[in-house]
C-alpha cells in the first residue's frame, strides 16, 4: 500500500516514475508529538525541479487535448480513492503535521471534496459568443488551459491545499508540479501515488519535496515554461514569490495570511456563538489561515462570553494525534510554539488577563495549552499578528461603527465572522468588513462550491467554486465575421 508510512514511495515523482534527487540529497520528516524523525525523502535539486517543468511541459499537449469527460472521470476516480483510503492519509498527516486523528480525517474528506467538485467542473468549461456593437462580426470567447502550472504549498493542510490546486488544474487540461512544504512531504508523496492509481497519465502530475524550496521554487519561476503559481503560504513569502512571477509575468494565485475578526454582538446567541468560536479557534488547532484571530465582543456580554469561552477551552484534551481521545495536538514544529509563546507573555506583560491557558507544555513534542484571553489592549501584537495556535485574544468594544472599523485596521483580509440576531445588522456589517468571506453565526466557511479567498494582503485569485476554474484557464478572443 502507498499510503502508509512503511510503504510509502519517498523518492521524487517525475514524469510518471520514482527517482532519488539528482545529487542523492534526503531530508528528514518529523513527527511533532514525539520529536522522532518519521521517515527521510529525497531532497529534490533546482535541477530536479526543472526537469518536473519539462515533464509538465512535454505532457501538457495530450493532457490538453483529452475530452473533458476523460479528465472528469480521472478525477472523480481519484476522489473516490481518497475517500476509500481517507484512514491512511488521515494517519500520515497525524504523523507529519500533528493534528488529531478527527481533523485529519476531517482533511482527507474536506481534500477529495475538490476532486469531486472539479470532476463536475471539468466538464463545465464554457466560452462565450456575442455580436460586436457595430454589428460587423461577431465575438467569441474560448477557454483554453493555460499551460504548465507550479503549486508551493503550506504544511497546516498538506492534503487539501493540494487537491484545492490539482483538482481544478486538471480539470482544465493543465499540467503541475507540486512543491509541498518541508514538513508534510510524505502526504504529498501519497497524493501522487493515488493521482497514479486514478489513471492520471505520467508528466501530468509531478511533485517534487524539497529542502532548498526557495532556490528550486525561483528556478521554475525563471523558466518560460511555467505559466501559473498558485501558492498557499505566508503573505511574506508570497511576496517573495510574486515579484518573482513578475519576471517573466507568470499568472499569480496567492492564498496568504489572514487576521480574522470573531465579532460577537450584545444580542447574539451565546451558546450558539461560543459553539461557533471553539471551532473558528480550534479547527486544526488554531493553525488555519481562517482562524479566528481576534475576539471583539460587545461590552456587555464580554465577561459572560470569555468566561463561557474560557470554560469550553480548559475541557479540550491534548494529547498525541494518534490516541483517539486527543482533541488538540501539538503545534507542527518549536518555532511556531516559541511565537505563540512569544505573543501571549507579550499580551500579558502588557495587561492582558489569562482566563485559561497560557503554557507550553513540557516534554517532548510541541503542545501549547488552549488559551484565552481577556482585557486585551486593541493596539497589542496578538491582535495584529497571526497567531497559528490555540490562543484566543478577547477585545471589547462599545458600537457597530467601532467594531467595524477595528475588524478593517488590518493588512489582511481572509475571512471574517460576525455573531448577532439581527440580520439587518448582520448584512449592513458582512457589507462594509473588508475580507474576502464572512461567516455569519457560523464558525467555518470553507467549502470546495465556494471562492475562497482574500482581500488586500490576503490574497489574489480565488479557489474553490467555478471561480477555481477560471484560474486555469486563458481566455482567447475569436473576432469572427460569416
Ligand atoms: P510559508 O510561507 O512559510 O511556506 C509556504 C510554502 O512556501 C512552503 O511550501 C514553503 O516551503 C515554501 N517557501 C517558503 N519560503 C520560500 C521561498 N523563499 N521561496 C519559495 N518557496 C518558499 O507558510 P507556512 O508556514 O507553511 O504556512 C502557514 C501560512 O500559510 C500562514 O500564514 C497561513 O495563513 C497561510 N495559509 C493560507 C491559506 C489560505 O488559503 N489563504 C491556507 C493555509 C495556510
Amino acid at each position: 500500500m502507498n499510503y502508509e508510512l512503511s510503504t510509502l514511495h519517498k523518492d521524487l515523482y517525475i514524469g510518471g516514475k520514482w527517482r532519488p534527487a539528482a545529487d542523492g540529497g534526503r531530508f528528514d520528516v518529523l513527527d511533532p508529538g514525539t520529536e522522532e524523525v518519521l521517515g527521510d525523502v529525497a531532497d529534490a535539486t533546482v535541477e530536479d525541479a526543472l526537469d518536473a517543468v519539462a515533464a509538465a511541459h512535454a505532457a501538457g499537449p495530450a493532457w490538453a487535448a483529452t475530452a473533458p469527460r476523460e479528465r472528469a472521470e480521472i478525477l472523480r476516480r481519484a476522489y473516490e480513492l481518497l475517500i476509500r483510503h481517507k484512514d491512511e492519509f488521515a494517519r500520515l498527516m497525524t504523523l507529519e503535521n500533528g493534528k488529531v486523528l478527527a481533523e485529519a480525517r476531517g482533511e482527507a474528506v474536506y481534500a477529495a471534496e475538490f476532486l469531486r467538485w472539479f470532476a463536475e467542473e471539468a466538464v463545465r468549461i464554457g466560452g462565450e459568443i456575442s455580436t460586436a456593437p457595430s454589428g460587423a462580426n461577431r465575438i467569441m470567447v474560448l477557454r483554453q488551459p493555460i499551460g504548465v502550472a507550479v503549486f508551493v504549498t503550506p504544511w497546516n493542510f498538506p492534503a487539501a491545499m493540494a487537491t484545492r490546486k490539482i483538482g481544478p488544474a486538471l480539470a482544465a487540461g493543465c499540467t503541475v508540479v507540486l512543491k509541498p512544504a518541508k514538513e508534510t512531504p510524505l502526504t504529498a508523496l501519497a497524493m501522487a501515488s493515488l493521482f497514479e492509481e486514478a489513471g492520471v497519465p505520467p508528466g501530468v502530475i509531478n511533485v517534487v519535496p524539497t529542502r532548498r524550496s526557495s532556490a528550486a521554487v525561483a528556478a521554475m519561476l525563471r523558466d518560460p515554461r511555467v505559466r501559473k503559481l498558485s501558492f498557499t503560504g505566508s503573505t511574506e513569502v508570497g511576496r517573495v514569490l510574486l515579484a518573482q512571477a513578475a519576471e517573466n509575468v507568470v499568472k499569480c494565485s496567492m492564498e496568504l495570511g489572514g487576521n480574522a475578526p470573531f465579532i460577537v454582538f450584545a444580542d447574539a446567541d451565546l451558546d450558539q456563538a461560543v459553539a461557533s468560536a471553539m471551532v473558528a479557534k480550534m479547527r486544526n488547532g488554531g493553525e488555519s489561515c481562517t482562524a479566528a484571530n481576534r475576539f471583539y465582543v460587545e461590552r456587555p456580554v464580554a465577561a459572560e462570553f470569555g468566561r463561557r469561552f474560557a470554560a469550553a477551552m480548559a475541557q479540550v484534551r491534548i494529547g498525541y494525534g494518534l490516541d483517539e481521545g486527543a482533541q488538540l495536538g501539538p503545534l507542527v514544529n518549536a518555532a511556531t510554539r516559541n511565537k505563540v509563546a512569544e505573543l501571549v507573555a507579550d499580551a500579558v506583560q502588557n495587561g492582558a488577563e489569562l482566563l485559561t491557558g497560557g503554557k507550553a507544555r513540557p516534554g517532548r513534542g510541541f503542545y501549547y495549552e488552549p488559551t484565552v484571553l481577556s482585557g486585551v489592549a486593541k493596539d497589542a501584537r496578538i491582535l495584529r499578528e497571526e497567531i497559528f495556535g490555540p490562543v484566543a485574544p478577547i477585545a471589547v468594544f462599545d458600537s457597530e461603527e467601532e467594531v467595524i472599523a477595528l475588524a478593517n485596521d488590518t493588512v489582511f483580509g481572509l475571512v471574517s465572522f460576525v455573531h448577532t440576531r439581527d440580520l439587518a445588522r448582520a448584512m449592513r456589517v458582512a457589507e462594509r468588513i473588508e475580507s474576502g468571506m464572512v461567516g455569519i453565526n457560523r464558525g467555518v466557511v470553507s467549502d470546495p462550491a465556494a471562492p475562497f479567498g482574500g482581500w488586500k494582503q490576503s490574497g489574489v485569485g480565488r479557489e474553490g467554486a467555478h471561480d477555481g476554474l477560471l484560474e486555469y484557464l486563458e481566455s482567447k478572443y475569436i473576432a469572427v465575421s460569416w
